[in-house]
């Protein structure tokens, strides 16, 4: 496997929507402390609408990203559903209209999918957001795949990143949406936007391992 298919993307997204379903709960328990209790249905819920919408899926990656985006935005009532729609759109218009993608162009389709996130929610780094797993797990792809590492293993270096992203957000004091109008008690809990992003990256990067070695 070299190149990112619309099948893998497909896979991928399936492999996220199981992940949201079973972590559901724990997500919900990480926006009860800082939020209002509702990233995991949230999440779960949109992920749900979207495998519906893609029951047939589009030939296109751009198809197959605007499909999820759209659903995204209108299913998702919460903050993250514009965001994560906004990411999926943006990466689908990255994309084109292809079938597949090789891994530079598939990682440079990710970057357009967070610049236009972080456009749309103007979170920086360190603002104790879902940004702040995505932003060094894309870090560290680039990196990766720079360095000449295949796309499996670049998005196992990604996987570790957005961990260790996430994790850094439990001192952070939160600067954007819910979370920020808690100041300083916000801080002593993972972002759960943080914490669903990193499910994103672990899906893929389990997908796409499992595609590298069949
Ligand atoms: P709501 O806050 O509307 O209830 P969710 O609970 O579904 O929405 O999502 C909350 C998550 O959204 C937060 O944990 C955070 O990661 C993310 N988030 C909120 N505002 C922003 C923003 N401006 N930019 C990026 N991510 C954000
Ligand atoms: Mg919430």
């Amino acid at each position: 496997m070299t190149a990112v298919t619309v099948e893998h993307v497909v896979a991928w997204l399936d492999a996220f929507h199981r992940r949201l379903d079973a972590h559901s709960a724990d997500l919900t328990a990480l926006d009860s402390a800082i939020g209002d209790a509702d990233h995991g249905t949230n999440m779960a819920r949109g992920m749900s609408a979207v495998m519906t919408a893609l029951s047939e899926a589009p030939a296109t990656i751009e198809a197959l990203a605007r499909t999820v985006g759209m659903t995204l935005v209108s299913t998702v009532g919460g903050t993250s559903g514009p965001l994560y729609g906004t990411f999926f759109l943006r990466l689908g218009a990255a994309a084109g209209e292809v079938a597949d993608l090789e891994a530079p162009a598939f990682a440079a389709a990710l970057r357009a999918g967070l610049d236009g996130l972080q456009a749309r929610g103007r979170a920086e780094l360190g603002d104790k957001t879902l940004v702040d797993a995505l932003a060094p797990a894309l870090d560290a792809l680039d990196a990766a795949l720079a360095d000449g590492a295949d796309l499996a293993h670049a998005l196992h270096a990604a996987r570790g990143a957005a961990r260790a992203g996430r994790d850094a957000t439990g001192p952070l004091v939160a600067r954007k949406g819910r979370a920020s109008y808690l100041g300083e008690r916000s801080a002593g809990h993972i972002d759960p936007g943080a914490a669903s992003a990193t499910m994103l990256i672990e899906s893929l990067a389990e997908v796409v391992g499992e595609a590298l070695a069949a």
